[in-house]
């Protein structure tokens, strides 16, 4: 039997790309297809009925014709556009961030419905009162674990030494915990301090 020629997904627009006059090509991320491009044809026409639906950071039912190369983009439904992200210069950085993360750390057409899960309650996080900062941590360590590369804590990702109860940092790119001594050579890094904070252990995940 062959694959129906439209298919729906419920998808999270993470990235845009401009094509020729008029068209996009959308990164999405899906609960079942994983990470998806799709051409959107039109959507930077100031008419256009679907830019609304399909604007970076909405999650959106999106339905979808197959094509040869790509598939393009037939309609689209908010599900929630996240307007408060949107509306704050802030948060919209760091949702744009996290979106850049799934997109970097994840390969086209792998599904992870755990991934998925995991960025739609980090836009959610953000939108809500409460530690911005520690919801990215969250995210990130368990953006982690979720794509097969559990962070080293034990020990420093770079010289290899036991840590120190002293002050470390994470570093994502490095997957794990750098010592005083490493952590001033990689550019993006976060201190982490001694005490856990309780709140981190009432977060399910
Ligand atoms: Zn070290």
């Amino acid at each position: 039997m062959s694959k129906p020629r439209t298919y729906q997904t419920e998808a999270i627009i993470i990235k845009k790309t401009k094509l020729g006059e008029a068209d996009r090509i959308l990164t999405l991320y899906t609960p079942h297809l994983g990470k998806i491009q799709a051409f959107a044809k039109g959507v930077r026409r100031p008419r256009s009925k679907l830019a609304g639906h399909l604007e970076l950071l909405t999650y959106s039912l999106v339905s979808l014709a197959r094509g040869r190369n790509l598939d393009t983009i037939i309609g689209s439904q908010t599900i929630n556009s996240f307007l408060s992200l949107k509306s704050d210069l802030e948060l919209t950085s760091y949702a744009l961030y996290v979106a850049e993360l799934i997109d970097k750390f994840t390969a086209d057409e792998v599904e992870n419905y755990p991934l998925f899960q995991l960025l739609l309650e980090t836009l959610e996080r953000l939108g809500e009162a409460g530690d911005k900062e520690l919801a990215l941590r969250y995210f990130e360590l368990h953006l982690l674990d979720k794509v097969g590369y559990r962070p080293q804590l034990q020990q420093c990702v770079s010289c290899h030494l036991p840590l120190e109860p002293l002050t470390n940092s994470f570093c994502p790119s490095a997957g794990g915990m750098l010592c005083p001594n490493c952590s001033p050579n990689q550019p993006l890094t976060y201190p982490v301090s001694l005490k856990r904070p309780k709140s981190t252990t009432t977060i399910s995940g």
